[in-house]
């Protein structure tokens, strides 16, 4: 017997964690625009990443690598 069979079926806010219905993914207003904003900067880095990489191919096919 596990936590999880005995607590019912729920979800837990993506951002504090709190218990929120199942299905759900934040507890408020608040820590969805929190996400939100997470996200973006997460993307950006992410984009940055793949541009990093993009140019370092770039460099190492005109070496003739
Ligand atoms: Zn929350």
């Amino acid at each position: 017997m596990t936590e999880r069979d005995r607590v019912p079926p729920h979800s837990h806010c993506v951002v504090c964690g709190a218990a929120i219905p199942e299905g759900e993914r934040f507890c408020s207003e608040k820590c969805r625009r929190e996400y939100e904003r997470r996200r973006r900067r997460v993307v950006l880095t992410q984009w940055a990443l793949a541009g990093g990489l993009i140019a370092l191919g770039v460099v190492l096919m005109l070496r003739g690598v």
